[in-house]
Formats: C-alpha cells, sequence, structure tokens
C-alpha cells in the first residue's frame, strides 16, 4: 500500500454535534452518511430540530457576551487561531482521512493540499483580527467622528460538501476573527472531518461556545438555524437554489444580512495565440476534471479560436485519459468519485438532454464502465452545443465540458456571457490589451489570466457576480463582511 492509502474501515467516527465545546450525540433522528467511493454507509449523524439549534445558538450567544473572545485584545484571539492552524497542520493524518473516507476528496490531495489550505487560510484571517478597527472621519475640528467596526454576534455558517474543511474554514476563519461566535451547519454528505477540527480549536484555547458545529438536513436544520431569532448574519456557501432559499429566510426573520457564495458556469477562453498549447490544455482538462468537476468554479465552458480547436481538444483528451478514476482512499487516484448516485444521475441527464438537443459527445458521455461500486462519470466534451443548451446553460457539477469556437475576440466575449451566473473566468492569450480588454468585459467576479484556478493568495477575495453570490470570502473583505459600523460623533467642545 502506498504511503497515503488507508484502510476506510479502519478509521474511527464520532458524529453528533459539538457545542459549548464538547461533542455531544444529541436529538433522535439519525441520517445515514455513506462514503461516495463505494456507497457503503460508514456512519450516521443526529439531526438538529430547533431544539437542538437553539441549544447550539444559545452556547454561542452566551460564550460571544461572556467568554471574553470579543473583549480581550485582538492579538489574543489571533493567537488562539493560529495555534488553532498549527494542531490542524499536525494533525495532517487523522484529518485527511477522516475528509477523504467520506467525501470527493482524494487522500493525495486531501494530505497535500486541504488541511494545509484550511489551516493556512485560518492564519490569514487571524492576521486580521487587529488590523480592521474602523475609521476617523474628518468633522469640524471640536468633534471626533469615528466609524467603529464591531462583531455581529452569533454568526450562522452553512457549508457544501465540495471540499468540507476549506469551504468550512472560509466560512467561519472570518467571522471568528472578528470576534463573532459561530454556529455551523456543514454538508449532512461530508459531517465528521470539520466535528474533530472543532475539538481542537478548544484544545487551542477557544473559549467552549465561540465555536458550535450542528448536524442535520438542509431543510429541517439549516432552516432552523437560519431562522432563529439570535442570528445576527448568515454566510452560506453551496448552490444557488439554496442560497435564493436563505436569503428569503434571513430577510423573514429579521433581515439579516447574507454572505452568499453559489454556483457557476464559468468561461475558459482561448486565443490561438497562445504561447503554450500543451500548458494550456493540461490547465483546461485540470479545471474540469479536479474533484471530478465538483468546483465551484469549474472551467466548464471552452471558448476556443477556431484554428487550434482541434489540436487543442486532442491534449485535453489526452490529459484524461491520464486520469485514473478510484476510491478517495487510495493515494493512486486522481479522478475521484462523484458525491452521490443521484448527483451521477443528475449529471447524466443533463448530458443526454444536451445530446438530445444537437450536441456530439466527443469522448466520455457516461459512467466509469470498470468501476462496479460508487458513481464515477468519465471526463466528458460536448462539441456542436450552442450557448442555449442545457449542458452551456445549467451547472452540472461533474467533469462535463461544453466547447464552442469563435473567429474574433468580440464573438469570444459574447459567447462567454451568461444569462445568469458570473463566478469566474479564464483567458489564455499572450496579447496583454486583449487580456485586458477582456478582464473589463467579462461579468465575473473572478478573471484569471492565463491561469485558472485557486491559489494561496489569501488577499485576493473570492465571490460571484449575479446568480454565482453576494459578498466575498477571502480577502480583508471577508472579515470585513462579519463586522458592522458603528457611526459615533462626540462634540468635546466644552471646557
Ligand atoms: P447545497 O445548496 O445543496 O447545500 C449547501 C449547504 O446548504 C448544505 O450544508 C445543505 O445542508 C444546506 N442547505 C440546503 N438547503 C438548505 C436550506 N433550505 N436552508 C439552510 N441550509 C440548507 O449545495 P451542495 O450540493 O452542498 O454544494 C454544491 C454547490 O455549492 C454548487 O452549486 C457549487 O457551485 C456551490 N459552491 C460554491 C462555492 C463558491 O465559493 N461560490 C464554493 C463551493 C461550492
Amino acid at each position: 500500500m502506498s504511503v497515503l492509502s488507508f484502510d476506510p474501515n479502519g478509521i474511527r467516527l464520532r458524529g453528533g454535534h459539538f457545542i459549548n465545546g464538547r461533542l455531544m450525540d444529541t436529538d433522535i433522528a439519525e441520517i445515514d452518511v455513506q462514503r461516495p467511493s463505494d456507497h457503503s454507509s460508514y456512519g450516521a449523524i443526529p439531526e438538529a430540530g430547533p431544539s437542538g439549534v437553539d441549544r447550539a445558538v444559545t452556547a454561542a450567544k452566551r460564550a460571544f457576551h461572556q467568554s471574553g473572545w470579543a473583549t480581550r485584545p485582538p492579538r489574543e484571539r489571533a493567537r488562539v487561531m493560529r495555534r488553532w492552524a498549527e494542531l490542524i497542520d499536525s494533525n495532517v493524518g487523522e484529518l485527511s482521512r477522516l475528509e477523504a473516507v467520506g467525501s470527493t476528496r482524494p487522500i493525495s490531495e486531501a494530505a497535500t493540499w486541504d488541511i494545509h489550505f484550511a489551516a493556512e487560510g485560518i492564519r490569514f484571517f487571524a492576521e486580521h483580527a487587529d488590523k480592521l478597527g474602523g475609521d476617523v472621519v474628518a468633522t469640524r475640528s471640536d468633534n471626533l467622528g469615528l466609524i467603529i467596526s464591531e462583531p455581529y454576534g452569533v454568526v450562522a455558517a452553512i457549508a457544501p460538501w465540495n471540499f468540507p474543511l476549506v469551504m468550512a474554514s472560509w466560512k467561519c476563519g472570518p467571522a471568528l476573527a472578528a470576534g463573532n461566535a459561530v454556529v455551523l451547519k456543514p454538508s449532512e454528505l461530508t459531517p465528521f472531518s470539520i466535528l474533530r477540527a472543532a475539538e481542537l480549536a478548544v484544545e487551542a484555547g477557544m473559549p467552549p461556545g465561540v465555536f458550535n458545529v450542528i448536524s442535520g438536513s438542509g431543510h429541517i436544520t439549516g432552516g432552523a438555524l437560519v431562522r432563529h431569532p439570535d442570528i445576527s448574519k448568515v454566510t452560506f456557501t453551496g448552490s444557488t437554489q439554496t442560497g435564493i432559499a436563505i436569503m428569503q429566510a434571513a430577510a423573514e426573520s429579521g433581515l439579516k444580512p447574507v454572505t452568499l457564495e453559489l454556483g457557476g458556469k464559468s468561461p475558459q477562453i482561448v486565443f490561438a495565440d497562445v504561447r503554450s498549447i500543451d500548458r494550456v490544455a493540461e490547465t483546461i482538462a485540470r479545471a474540469i476534471t479536479a474533484n471530478a468537476g465538483q468546483v465551484c468554479v469549474a472551467g466548464t465552458r471552452l471558448i476556443v479560436e477556431r484554428s487550434i480547436e482541434q489540436h487543442l481538444l486532442e491534449l485535453v483528451i489526452k490529459k484524461f485519459d491520464e486520469l485514473r478514476p478510484g476510491a478517495t482512499w487510495s493515494q493512486e487516484t486522481t479522478l475521484p468519485p462523484i458525491v452521490s448516485a443521484r448527483q451521477a444521475a443528475r449529471i447524466h441527464r443533463l448530458v443526454q438532454e444536451t445530446v438530445a438537443e444537437g450536441a456530439i459527445v466527443l469522448t466520455g458521455g457516461g459512467p466509469v464502465a470498470e468501476m462496479s461500486r460508487g458513481s464515477f462519470y468519465r471526463p466528458t466534451i460536448l462539441t456542436s452545443v450552442h450557448t442555449d443548451m442545457t449542458a452551456c446553460r445549467e451547472e452540472i457539477f461533474g467533469p462535463v465540458l461544453t466547447v464552442q469556437a469563435f473567429d474574433d475576440e468580440a464573438e469570444a466575449l459574447a459567447l462567454a456571457e451568461h444569462p445568469s451566473y458570473g463566478l469566474a473566468a479564464g483567458v489564455y492569450t499572450s496579447d496583454l490589451n486583449r487580456a485586458l480588454r477582456s478582464v473589463r468585459t467579462l461579468e465575473a467576479g473572478t478573471v484569471w489570466i492565463n491561469r485558472y484556478g485557486r491559489s494561496a493568495d489569501f488577499m485576493l477575495p473570492t465571490g460571484g457576480f449575479n446568480s454565482s453570490g453576494i459578498g466575498k470570502d477571502l480577502g480583508r473583505q471577508a472579515v470585513e463582511a462579519n463586522l458592522r459600523l458603528k457611526t459615533t460623533l462626540i462634540d468635546f467642545a466644552e471646557a
């Protein structure tokens, strides 16, 4: 067995809710949790109903007011968060196996990227604890005008399953650094790794109750959390459909501000003047097959200059062929499973619908035949597509790439437009002016030039335009979004 590969049946799981600094098994209803790699049930979680949610929010509210987390010198808060990050790093073996066993994250990536990236994100947010106190404004000279930033109180964080720990760290890190208490609801599909990380937060010195995790489904636990009257702000990452429901519930239950990181249908535009077509092919292939396409910023729509279309596609297919489908606990795996049989069926239905609309399957187009357990989908390329076809419009959340050819820049940029999403875009060209014109034109929260995908530049905020979201994760802006501003005017004219 390779160094990182592991026996999935040897993983010790502890499910439940993490409230007031302790892991507790509460509430009667249980949710069965399956491993995407083989669909076997490997654990269960309780489902927090309104009373379980209330217990967590009440603990958080008490900790916010009484633990000193918000009122202590901010560098002390930062020190605890840095220590938490260190503990996450040093427990990489256990956390990466917990992450990989029940998610779509291959162990080779979980152990070398996810866990350390989550820890580094927490460190990054901690650095802002004493940097965002507010502002002094120009007033008459015998007055002092202050804009004081303060934490909201209890922040509800709701996270998706595709990068469980990283997404949770992006939701909770900025809220905690700003001095808030947090109640996190991870996805019911991937509940375990963050529970262990929560224990490490307390070990690092975070006061009990400052960071809580509740388990359960979206509509019951998530719904009760968003509507709880003591929640002051909601930060969510997930689908656009759920984001809309959350925004509505947040508005109806106290006009709570929301940060929403939602779906996408991101284009990648390749001009014929690229320096290295091999390198571009590799990037395009990675941008649609990483995590089996289950990435919000997946580069799902290839828009390529007609003169290089055929050559580029040949190279991309070669890259697809190098991928090795397999279980997430095998170090050799480079194409992980689709998260559930239901999601795999949805991917296939959307591909078939697009074929019925006139698309041609250049490669892929169905499940990986040699994988008898789990749901694995072949990296797929659809050509002869039009902008209004299903696969060009809908977020598929699988390894499915559509291809459209263009003859000039204006046509490329027009094809890149999407009627609702605006999460990310990639442009490949060696013409600087063209690159900058594209940046100005593209309706996307992030534009990558001659590269694609996340980097360790945490200072760059991430977040979408239009139906892809509201607000930013990462960057100083993510911490600012967890602070509210109090305007103060002091008259000191009287001697
Ligand atoms: P999802 O919307 O189904 O679920 C996300 C979370 O919301 C889960 O914890 C779920 O239990 C909860 N939830 C569901 N319904 C709810 C409700 N009514 N009230 C409260 N909570 C509810 O999304 P998913 O399938 O877990 O994740 C995939 C989606 O996430 C994709 O659309 C992807 O693009 C998006 N995503 C976006 C980003 C980003 O940064 N923009 C990052 C990762 C994933």
